[in-house]
């Protein structure tokens, strides 16, 4: 159990505990010469280690110092929101965010369900209850439909949620303007987690600052890392001091050490910080290659029967962290489980789609609103739902021999 989660948390540590070696070092299948291809690895860029060097050469080698300014305010010009704050993760990035909107204990708190375990977590800290919200066909995303029906049975209950979390799938942004529209008439504040999606766009503004706070997460499999970390976004600064204090255990001013409050070891290290600062240089070049990536597989394999891949919707730009795609077996003649193991067979690493919450022993019980009522879109999509290696630094003649795997296994 514990080594599944990490396989979905970090692919390149996924890799490490299958096949005993480093992340991104070659590991070949015996007889073939050929590296194992990742889902999405980690992909350093030339600033990197200037950054770091400078932290070591001044001595800053602690969970503050001028990286972490710097990065805070690199990241908050890069998104155009006010403010930034450097933490140790995207995790604990929400946790703060509900706390800072008054998420308590007996809340209720809107979230999607296909994500990953972390968007739902933090609602669990704050001791509030998940509420479950399917995607649409269309995005791939929370339904707009399924987010109307969660609002009017919460107001007819008399129990409105307390905050909703907003997760941008894969790359692309929710559809953030009906879905604020909506929340806003309830008066219901947004998180946005948009630990996949930096560097997308959604309706002209950087995907991320559209909600009351918006996280990302610079883990090793996201498309700029720090190896771990992340960044709490938000145009309110009084918030964002707040985060900052309660990030270094909530230390009051007193010569002494003083607590009022309960606080968290939450802050982004100025080593780590140093490597945001670089891979930040290098993020436009990243989204730019994973939609290379994905422009490649659409073309070797859009034509295919059975095969769909998820759609870049209208309002904005996906950065196709991950290219993703659904296989119907009834068309295609093969299920995505048979994928996965064909691929793995030639040392090729493949995942399905985020198994939803509402799905997950853990968050099983809670609330769930299906997109209509019996249709649930992201039921199918983790049935079908395939994720295929989308590392920015995927080389074209590696991209072709996962293609040629895929288009034997289809009969095309
Ligand atoms: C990676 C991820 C997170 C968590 O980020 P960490 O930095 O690993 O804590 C949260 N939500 C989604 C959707 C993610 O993909």
């Amino acid at each position: 159990m514990a080594v599944q989660l990490q396989t979905h948390a970090s692919p390149a540590r996924a890799a490490q505990l299958q096949t005993g070696t480093a992340p991104g070092t070659a590991d070949s299948l015996p007889g073939t010469g050929r590296s194992r291809i990742l889902l999405s690895p980690p992909h350093i860029g030339e600033e990197e280690q200037k950054f770091v060097r400078e932290a070591f050469e001044t001595n800053w080698i602690a969970p503050l110092g001028p990286n972490v300014d710097a990065f805070e305010a690199e990241l908050a010009a890069y998104t155009g929101s006010k403010g930034a704050v450097a933490l140790s993760s995207g995790t604990a990035g929400i946790h703060e965010a509900l706390r800072l909107l008054g998420v308590g204990p007996g809340d209720r708190v809107l979230c999607s369900s296909l994500t990953f375990v972390a968007s739902v977590n933090p609602i669990a800290y704050q001791g509030a209850e998940p509420v479950l919200i399917d995607s649409d066909e269309a995005t791939w995303n929370m339904s707009p439909a399924a987010l109307e029906r969660a609002l009017a049975e919460s107001k007819r209950e008399g129990r409105l949620p307390k905050a909703a979390v907003v997760v941008n799938l894969y790359g692309q942004s929710a559809d953030m303007l009906p879905l604020l529209e909506l929340l806003d008439a309830y008066g219901v504040p947004v998180v946005e987690d948009a630990a996949e999606s930096l560097g997308a766009t959604c309706s002209g503004k950087s995907s991320g600052t559209l909600g009351r706070f918006g996280v990302y997460s610079f883990n090793g499999n996201k498309i700029i890392t720090t190896s771990g970390g992340g960044m709490l976004v938000s145009d309110d600064m009084e918030a964002l001091e707040k985060a900052r204090f309660w990030a270094t255990q909530a230390r009051d001013q007193a010569p002494h050490y003083q607590h009022s409050e309960v606080g968290y070891n939450y802050r982004m290290s100025n080593i780590l910080a140093g490597v945001g600062r670089g891979q930040l240089r290098v993020l436009d070049e990243r989204v730019n290659a994973r939609r290379a990536v994905f422009d490649r597989y659409r073309e070797a394999l859009g034509g295919i029967e059975g095969i769909a891949f998820m759609p870049e919707a209208p309002y904005g730009r996906s950065t196709r962290w991950l290219t993703a795609l659904t296989v119907d077996p009834a068309a295609a003649g093969v299920t995505t489980e048979e994928l996965i193991a064909r691929l793995a067979a030639e040392n090729v690493e493949s995942r399905p789609v985020w198994k939803p919450m509402h799905l997950q022993p853990l968050y099983g019980k809670c609330a769930y609103y299906p997109h209509e009522e019996g249709v649930s879109v992201s039921d199918r999509l983790f049935e079908q739902g395939l994720c295929l290696p989308s590392g920015s630094s995927l080389s074209e003649s590696d991209q072709d021999f996962v293609i040629g795997i895929l288009l034997h296994a289809l009969n095309a």
